[in-house]
């Protein structure tokens, strides 16, 4: 494991430092307050080091999904409030200056006006260059700061501006959530074969199918439960009725399959599901079906009773356990969301080194009480699960070696 420079290794007194943080927090529908502000709380440790050794700081962040277009909804207002709030209750007087754009002349203005001890910059994503790693918004950026912290590790695999251009641009180096993300996350990189094992759930095989393939030989049992799994049961020939079915993918399920045999992995299918005529709207459950007979006009919403004992009994007995992806459509029904509970239940039970992705994964461990029971919960998701299949993520290539 490369060790990276981090916010202690970088003299911030009196300079402007830049900081990407996440802040791309859910917000609530009705009345666009922060509806969980995890991320933020999580950002606090990198702000208030930085405040307390006489930076000045500016965060960006960016939020939802704006597409290069100034969405109102989407401005950072709520965040700077919610910001506030929490640094208040921590002690910390200072308020948050919240500008509305991310660049311009502006923007410099306010930043180099040195009136601001903490500035945050407008939705990064209301620029179009943002996501296109524009050489020209990365040095607009750059030229706002004299230092620059990445602590967003959920955005640490995208190669953005804010993530990756600027940090060529400026001396750079991690803040503290990311810090901990690599020294955990190491640490499962380096865990030994035997006893190693993943489990991987969720609709997207695109998403997933890559990990599984770097995966192979590296980790002794891979399972693979929700809507990801009917397609590799499909590769087999189960009829999977009108389960989640990703038709391009199908051969790289069977190829993986096949590969894992020699590959000294191995790779655990659902044996029975939950089935139901439709997962969102569902009028007609069963909650048992042997995935050889699953109806044709019925799809799997989750993984059946048989299933979560096998695999939850492999997860407890691990030496490591990773878990990514619930392993059923967990949010349109309590008989969909078995799978994913008893899934984090195990590996609150298990005694070995256990590590949950992010996402949804993390918050069906947050709401069944058990986080301080995983040895440790990333902030990142697809980040996460790239850095777990040895795939080295952009935003912490860029990052000087210590
Ligand atoms: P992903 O973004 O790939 O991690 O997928 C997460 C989504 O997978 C959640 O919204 C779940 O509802 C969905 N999901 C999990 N299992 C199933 C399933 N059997 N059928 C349909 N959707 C599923």
């Amino acid at each position: 494991m490369i060790a990276r420079k981090t916010v202690k290794d970088i003299d911030v007194a009196g300079k402007r430092v830049l900081v990407r943080v996440d802040f791309n927090v859910p917000l609530d529908k009705k009345t666009g307050e922060v509806a969980d502000d995890r991320r933020i709380r999580e950002a606090l440790p990198t702000i208030q080091y930085l405040l307390s050794h006489g930076a000045n700081v500016i965060l960006m962040s960016h939020l939802g999904r704006p597409d290069g277009q100034v969405v109102e909804s989407l401005r950072l207002d709520n965040v700077a409030k919610r910001l506030d709030q929490l640094l208040a209750e921590k002690g910390t007087d200072v308020k948050v200056r919240k500008l509305s754009d991310s660049v311009g002349p502006e923007v410099e203005k306010e930043v180099k006006s040195g009136q601001y001890q903490l500035i945050l910059l407008e939705n990064l994503r209301f620029h179009a260059e943002e996501e296109k790693n524009d050489p020209k918004f990365a040095a607009q950026l750059a030229s706002l700061a004299e230092v620059y912290i990445n602590d967003a590790f959920g955005t640490a695999h995208r190669a953005h501006a804010s993530t990756e251009g600027v940090a060529h641009l400026l001396p750079a180096a991690t803040g503290f959530l990311i810090e901990r993300e690599l020294e955990n996350l190491g640490k499962l990189l380096e865990r030994p074969k035997d006893g190693f094992v993943v489990a991987l759930g969720g609709a997207k095989v695109e998403d997933k199918i890559g990990v599984v393939s770097n995966l192979l030989g590296k980790v002794e049992k891979i399972l693979i439960g929700g809507g990801m799994s009917y397609t590799f049961l499909k590769a087999l020939g189960k009829p999977i009725g009108t389960s989640l079915l990703d038709e391009k993918h199908l051969a790289s399920c069977a190829d993986v399959l096949n590969r894992a045999k020699t590959a000294g992995t191995q790779i655990f299918l659902p044996t029975d599901v939950v089935v139901t005529d439709n997962v969102k709207k569902p009028t007609k459950i069963i909650p048992r079906v042997k995935v050889e007979d699953i109806p044709a006009d019925m799809q799997g919403a989750d993984i059946g009773p048989d299933t979560i004992n096998s695999f939850t009994a492999l997860i407890r007995l691990a030496q490591t356990a990773f878990w990514n992806g619930p392993m059923g459509a967990f949010e349109f029904s309590p008989d969909f969301a078995r799978g994913t509970t008893a899934t984090a239940e195990a590996l609150a039970e298990c005694k070995g080194f256990t590590v949950v992705g992010g996402g949804e994964t993390a918050q069906a461990v947050e709401e069944a009480g058990l986080e301080d029971k995983i040895t440790f919960v990333s902030t990142g998701g697809g980040a996460c699960l790239e850095f777990v299949a040895g795939i080295e993520l952009p935003g912490i290539k860029v990052i000087p070696e210590k």
